[in-house]
């Protein structure tokens, strides 16, 4: 294998080839565009585009494709080859500024959630500069270079996950750029960047085992399958020894990953056997939010390769740990520094505990946007769970901040836990500690001692829609103490003396979503209903929160999404929900009809002869009626809560049924054979 320095972006039109290919002058105006958000200029696209096509027609790229976010949460692409006729019967390559600029893929039939109907379908993808383009293989060898875009309707309707995420981190960076300036941080026109690093779970699954499993095929998840005896229970697997068909995967993903320019970092087994997970280290939200659709996407196709299907479904067996994606989210300030970083200047503390506080005052008002924008199908197994954080959102501190918050609302002066003085006041704040020593898992949102990280995102979501609710929500609570600071300020009060009031004001009317304990209690659901934290406990009651007036009023003040881009949300992910249970449904239907019964009955016509069996063919008799019964029952279920009660009995029929039909006979491959690869 070649060098990995050499390999580490490898297939990336980054900061690299660029340098090496465009002027001097396109080189200077295009970065900055990339760092500083100055409006592109058209004037360099033909030369840039040029460069590209050359690039990757040297790598054997014949085609390139604008790569976008739908709203579906996968990625798209249409490609279109270099080619045109030279009209003397051959052809010349040709990729211009204005193809690499815009495109109009029709598409027409990605959800849109009532933005756009189909007459008026015409929908626009926009170059982002910001995010590199890359060089895609298929297996067999074709290559495709793609360009990062944006997918927006005529009147400029986001259609997609990244226009929002890009207008929330705008709104983010123009917040804490002035947030920045009243602690005397004044970086010119510097952005500040929101930072993801986002750990993937999946799950590794032979692929004719899978071949087996039309319910895996079409859903992702096993709609039926008695627990194993032995799955997770000794924590035998959980960063065990990687075994080497699994490890030699492992090293074929990160190599490929490192052409693409993702920072893969971390590999390691997960708690559930033949589960696993790969984090990298962070990098600006956008890139990072784009690296990890193709993380997802690199994970299938290299999987497939070794003979593994991967499954990056929440919830792919029951009973067992399902998968998420933890969300470590920063702030890096125009200054380029880690504003969730403690530090232990006086001065960088008092700007510090004003984030904590922003942040607590952000997640306790809008709690449940957090909980929607992690809402669907496959998540609503995985919530509350005991394995995943529960479906009410609070946020650990841990004893050191807490202790902190506790001190600015009694008034901002006392002894510190390790028996110093603190005191809001730049001049005196503690040495707050580098490491967090405590650490929480059962929390939806964590501090973990330079980060928050927002663990309620599900495995086989796009992490965009997550970070466009919080970075939205932070800039509220920055914009908020900002206006405030500025009014005191200007009416004449000393800075810190205003600050810690305001500070205190915010501990107080929001200290209730701290929560340290354990989240997987049901004392603790019962405190945060008395809390008034709402739970919202499924996909339906969570989108709700995308049609409140506050919703409204918080992502048309950023600028994030107008009414009807919200509404769109709404409506498309609704739509998601329901039309994915229904396919649910269908399934379940179709296996316990096409393949359980038959089973079943085969069983218990070999059986009846033998009076020795008589008690288990009676007891598979009993069963069988449940399974039939239950078949009708979800046949006629409408609504969706109907159709899941309906499924679990027929899945709790026919798992029982499969603990004593003869093994030789079960049409389906167990968990036992599923779990250990
Ligand atoms: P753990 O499992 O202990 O949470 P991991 O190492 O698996 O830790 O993942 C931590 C993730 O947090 C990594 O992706 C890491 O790059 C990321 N991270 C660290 N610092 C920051 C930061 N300032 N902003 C965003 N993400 C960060
Ligand atoms: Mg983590």
């Amino acid at each position: 294998m070649a060098n990995t320095t050499e390999l580490f972006g490898e297939n990336v039109f980054g900061p690299r080839v660029m340098r090496e290919r465009l002027s001097e002058s396109t080189f200077k105006s295009l970065e900055e565009t990339i760092n500083t958000g100055k409006p592109l200029d058209a004037g360099i696209a033909d030369e840039v585009a040029e460069a590209m096509k050359e690039w990757a027609m040297e790598k054997g790229a014949t085609h390139y494709t604008h790569w976008f976010q739908p709203l579906t949460g996968a990625t798209a692409e249409k490609h279109d080859s270099f080619i045109f006729p030279d009209f003397k019967g051959g052809i010349v390559t040709q990729f211009s500024g204005d193809e690499l600029i815009q495109g109009e893929p029709d598409a027409s039939s990605f959800p849109s959630g009532g933005l756009r109907a189909t007459f008026e379908a015409r929908g626009y993808t926009g170059w982002d500069p910001t995010s590199p383009a890359f060089i895609k293989y298929d297996g067999a060898g074709a290559a495709t270079l793609c360009i990062p875009t944006v997918f927006c309707g005529y009147h400029g309707e986001a259609l997609d996950k990244k226009v929002p995420l890009l207008r929330s981190m705008k709104a983010l960076s123009e917040q804490t750029v002035r947030l920045g300036k009243l602690f005397g941080i004044d970086c010119g026109d510097k952005m500040a960047i929101a930072t993801l690093g986002s750990e993937q779970e999946y799950f590794l699954l032979d692929e004719e085992l899978y071949a087996a499993r039309p319910d895996l095929i079409q859903t992702g998840r096993t709609l039926f399958g008695k627990p194993a005896n032995k799955d997770q229970q000794l924590d035998d697997h959980y960063f065990g020894s990687i075994k080497s068909r699994v490890a030699a995967f492992m090293a074929d993903l990160d190599a490929e990953l490192w052409k693409l320019g993702v920072p893969a970092k971390t590999r390691h087994n997960e708690v559930c056997p033949a589960q696993f997970e790969i984090a990298p280290v962070f990098e600006s939200l956008n890139v990072s939010v784009d690296h990890n659709m193709i993380t997802m996407e690199v994970l299938r196709t290299t999987a497939e390769k070794h003979g593994f299907i991967c499954l990056l479904h929440e919830k792919p067996f029951a009973g067992v740990n399902g998968s998420g994606k933890h969300n470590n989210w920063s702030i890096m300030g125009p200054d380029g520094k880690n504003w969730l970083k403690p530090g232990d200047t006086p001065h960088a503390n008092a700007k510090f505990m004003t984030i904590i506080c922003a942040l607590m005052k952000a997640v306790d008002t809008h709690a449940d946007l957090l909980r929607a924008s992690v809402a669907s199908a496959g998540n609503d197994h995985r919530l509350g769970a005991n394995e995943a954080p529960p479906a009410v959102v609070s946020i650990f501190l841990g004893d050191c901040l807490t202790d902190i918050v506790e001190q600015i609302e009694a008034g901002g002066a006392s002894s510190s836990k390790d028996g110093g003085h603190i005191e809001l006041g730049v001049d005196n704040l503690p040495k707050l500690p580098r490491g967090n020593t405590d650490r929480n898992r059962t929390s939806p949102f964590a501090f973990t001692g330079n980060r928050f990280e927002f663990r309620a995102v599900g495995s086989n979501q796009s992490a965009a829609g997550a970070n466009v609710v919080l970075n939205t929500i932070v800039a509220e609570a920055f914009d908020y103490i900002c206006t405030r600071l500025e009014t005191a300020v200007a009416g004449g009060a000393e800075f810190n003396a205003a600050l810690q009031d305001i500070l205190a004001e915010i501990i107080k009317e929001h200290k209730r979503i701290l929560f340290d304990g354990d989240g997987y209690t049901a004392e603790w659901l019962e405190e945060a209903a008395r809390r008034g934290l709402p739970n919202l406990v499924d996909t339906e009651a969570a989108l709700e929160a995308l049609t409140t007036d506050k919703a409204k009023a918080l992502f048309s003040k950023y600028g994030v999404l107008s009414n009807q881009e919200l509404e769109s949300r709404y409506n498309s992910y609704t739509e998601a929900y329901d039309t994915l249970i229904a396919i649910e449904a269908g399934v379940t239907a179709d296996i316990a009809k096409t393949m359980i019964i038959p089973a079943a009955v085969t069983a218990i016509t070999e059986y009846s002869a033998v009076s020795a069996v008589k008690g288990v063919t009676d007891e598979m008799s009993v069963l069988l009626e449940k399974l039939v019964a239950g078949i009708a029952v979800l046949e006629a279920a409408e609504g969706e809560k109907a159709k899941i009660a309906a499924m679990n009995e027929v899945r709790a029929a026919a798992d029982a049924l499969e603990a004593i039909v003869p093994a030789d006979l079960w049409p389906l491959p167990s968990y036992t054979d599923m779990l250990f690869i």
